[in-house]
């Protein structure tokens, strides 16, 4: 076996995976577009999270011993979700049993300790040099540097393209495929705005992931380790109520008045950071092209998702202990198979986590704050503590298992189904949890499963 991999793109996926491969015996080297993240301030100062949770942090402990904890220490747990109704009233939704929680994270912070840990260990890293063609001839990935430095893998060297949503690598892959990656754009986009920790004590729920459900858009703000919030709007690009019709301070400021009046107190600078933070857009990658006879794509790559069921990571990071649960099963076998039983097991799951995604956005702007929606949680999390056996509730699989992605998806469907039955009982909504109703719900779970 060729053990001489080169990954493209130090980001969270690329910098686990060469843990993982360095681990396995391999010697791998890392190119990155950007500078050292430990040594530039990529985001000027700003911090932006994301929520690890179950399948995140096993890939983490499988990588390294150790690791998932190094991890935890720099993450704040989140809970469940407080919601903040139009009054500014708070409804707090537990995400499972009361120790059952997702954990909020720095991305920077992350991806620093992902870095220093490969080096640590012997992966070579190179920054400022991004990929920027193959030759496909002599099956040779090409990488430049600003100052037109030339890098050429060797022919046929195993290159995995961890390079992220906009994957250069993907598009290379692509080229002389009948069919081209689709890229769905929502018709939506997404801000990033900080609250500061000086303001962030008007938020008194410190360990939960905060949401301002408004039916067409939301905010949502996720914890810090420093104590300050990482908010992100998600509103339409074009209509009545959108990104467009924001487009001076007034409007910015006359929206958060009408909409989310409690958080405008915890932004003191909202025109400025408003004005001068992207926005950007939101869209799901479609590829059949995951790879060739010496190349692989992984994470985003292969599979960028919409953010809302948080797991465009924790998929990611699932992906590199797949692969080297692949390379351990079958040391003697050539790159190709073992690419092609990744795409087999992932390709699957990586679609059904991109589905699951964009249904949870309609979950999270509107049903969270929708009283029949908040009954059917209540009977969920009584079915999983009284029939675990016969049900778990598919957010419970997707953020605290590692059921694989598609089976979660398959049970939402059979769920439905079965709620569909559930909510059509007399004064359902109305009388919840009566010794009766319980045992006529059980009565149906018992049904489905037998069916
Ligand atoms: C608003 C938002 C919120 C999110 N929240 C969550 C969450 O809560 N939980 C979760 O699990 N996921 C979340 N995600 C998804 C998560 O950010 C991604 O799934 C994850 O970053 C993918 O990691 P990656 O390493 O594959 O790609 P990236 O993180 O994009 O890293 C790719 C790396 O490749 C480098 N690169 C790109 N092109 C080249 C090139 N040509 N040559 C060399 N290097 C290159 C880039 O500079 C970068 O360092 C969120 C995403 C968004 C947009």
């Amino acid at each position: 076996m060729n053990k001489q991999i080169t990954i493209c793109g130090a980001g969270l996926v690329g910098s686990l995976l060469a843990i993982f491969l360095k681990r396995q015996g391999m010697d791998v080297r890392i190119f990155e577009k950007r500078p050292d993240p430990r040594k530039s301030e990529v985001h000027a100062g700003r911090s932006i999270n994301l929520a690890i949770s179950q399948r995140g942090l096993r890939a983490l402990s499988e990588a390294l011993p150790g690791l998932e904890k190094k991890a935890l220490a720099l993450a704040v747990p989140m809970y469940g979700r407080e919601i903040h109704d139009l009054n500014g009233e708070l409804h707090f939704q537990a995400y499972g049993e009361s120790s059952q929680h997702i954990n909020s994270i720095g991305r920077a912070a992350l991806n620093e300790l992902l870095i220093t840990t490969a080096e640590q260990l012997g992966v070579a890293f190179s920054f400022d040099l991004s990929c920027s063609d193959y030759d496909a001839v002599k099956q040779q990935w090409i990488f430049t540097s600003a100052s037109q430095q030339i890098i050429k893998t060797n022919p046929q060297e195993i290159l995995i393209g961890a390079d992220g949503a906009f994957s250069i690598v993907r598009t290379m892959l692509s080229k002389e495929s009948a069919v081209q990656p689709l890229v769905d754009t929502l018709d939506y986009a997404y801000k990033e705005l900080e609250i500061f920790s000086k303001e962030a004590t008007g938020l008194t729920n410190k360990e939960a992931l905060h949401i301002w459900p408004r039916e067409r858009f939301m905010l949502i703000a996720l914890p810090n380790a420093d104590g300050s919030y990482t908010a992100t709007l998600f509103l339409p690009l074009e209509g009545e109520v959108s990104f467009e019709k924001l487009n001076n301070p007034e409007a910015i400021r006359d929206f958060f008045n009408i909409y989310f009046v409690d958080a405008c107190k915890l932004i003191p600078n909202l025109i400025e950071q408003f004005s001068s933070h992207p926005t950007s857009k939101l869209f799901t990658i479609h590829t059949n092209e995951w790879f060739n006879t010496h190349t692989l794509l992984i994470g985003d790559a292969a599979h960028a998702l919409v953010p809302f069921y948080g797991q465009g990571m924790n998929a990611g990071f699932e992906d590199c202990r797949i692969l080297s649960e692949i390379i351990s099963r079958e040391k003697d076998i050539h790159w190709e198979t073992i690419f092609a039983e990744f795409y087999r097991q992932r390709k699957v799951n990586a679609d059904a986590i991109s589905d699951l995604a964009l249904k949870n956005f309609i979950e999270m702007r509107d049903h969270v704050a929708d009283a029949e929606f908040l009954v059917r949680k209540k009977i969920e999390k009584y079915l999983h503590q009284t029939i675990p056996d016969l049900f778990v509730p598919q957010y419970t699989m997707v953020s605290f298992t590692d059921t694989p992605y598609a089976e979660a998806m398959q049970a939402g469907i059979d769920q439905d189904s079965l709620f569909e039955e559930i909510m059509r009982i007399e004064n359902i909504a109305a009388s919840w949890p009566t010794e009766q109703l319980q045992e006529q719900v059980i009565a149906i779970v018992r049904k489905h499963s037998r069916k």
